[in-house]
């Protein structure tokens, strides 16, 4: 049922963005693939999923930490395929520090990519959504949206708030044919992740068995990543027709972290 539908997926040239990404095309979605660079490989990812699943895709360059760029990804979509039916809010950066020493800069560049901009992609997609009767919108929170960890103080006041905005999109769009979801992973084993087992190895003097084992999954129970693919297979659920009544949710793929 997804097929022919336009789907954008921010922050999708790596990590999870990529997975959904390809998830939703092997469904038969035409893909906005978007990061904030202009590389040649950033369009050959989107060439590629062309190729492999026999849809249309197409390299987006915006940088979510832009408002004004934020908007203009979905106007491009619009333009090129004629509406936006799915948008996933991807993209997202970490950085690490006590309050009172973490840099403003860091501050001001979380609270933007990985909370603002879902706030004005989907305020620029949801007309075109209003105007088909159909869509959905899922963001890509975290555990950290719903539990808290020392360090994160950004990422995780980011991260609330963006369940805090899905529940809200999904009261203001329901029973017009529109969700608004939020998967939470636990750890998902990416670049996003592997720059904190790296930090942490250090800071810890452990083995990168034990840093995983012991630090980085201290709070998963299943002790094991969830997998990008699994994170992927999750937004096609809720893309799908079976969740049509599925709205203003989080859904937990995180080992059992926030059963504690
Ligand atoms: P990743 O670093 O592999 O990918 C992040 C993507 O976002 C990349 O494509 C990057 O180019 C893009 N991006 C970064 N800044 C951008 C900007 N300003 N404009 C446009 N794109 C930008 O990270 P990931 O682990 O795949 O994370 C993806 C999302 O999943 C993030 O929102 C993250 O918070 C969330 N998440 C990740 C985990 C995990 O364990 N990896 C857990 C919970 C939630």
């Amino acid at each position: 049922m997804l097929t022919g539908k336009t789907a954008i997926v921010t922050g999708s040239t790596s990590g999870i963005g990529l997975a959904t990404a390809e998830a939703l095309a092997a469904k038969g979605c035409n893909i906005v693939v978007n990061s904030y660079g202009d590389d040649t490989a950033d369009h050959q990812i989107a060439a590629d999923i062309a190729s492999k699943h026999g849809v249309e895709a197409v390299y987006v360059k915006a940088d979510m930490s832009k408002p004004a760029e934020c908007r203009d990804l979905i106007e491009k979509t619009v333009a090129r395929f004629g509406s936006v039916d799915i948008l996933v809010n991807n993209a997202g950066i970490q950085y690490v520090a006590p309050v009172e020493t973490f840099p403003i800069e860091k501050w001001d560049a979380i609270i933007a990519i990985n909370l603002s901009s879902a706030f004005h992609t989907a305020a620029a997609a949801i007309p075109h959504m209003k105007a088909t009767g159909w869509g959905r919108i899922v963001n890509i929170a975290s555990a950290h949206g719903l539990r808290a960890s020392p360090n994160k103080s950004a990422y995780v006041a980011a991260k609330h708030g963006v369940v805090g905005l899905t529940k809200t999109i999904a009261l203001e769009l329901a029973g017009q044919g529109i969700t608004c979801n939020a998967v939470c992973p636990g750890f998902v084993l990416t670049p996003l992740v592997e720059t904190q087992i790296e930090d942490r190895m250090k800071e810890e003097g452990l083995d990168r068995e034990a840093t995983i084992r012991d630090v980085i999954l201290a709070k998963q129970p299943s002790k094991q990543f969830a997998t990008v693919e699994e994170i992927g297979a999750s937004v096609a659920f809720l893309c799908s027709n079976d969740a049509a009544q599925v709205t203003g949710t989080t859904l937990s793929v995180d080992g059992g972290w926030t059963a504690q």
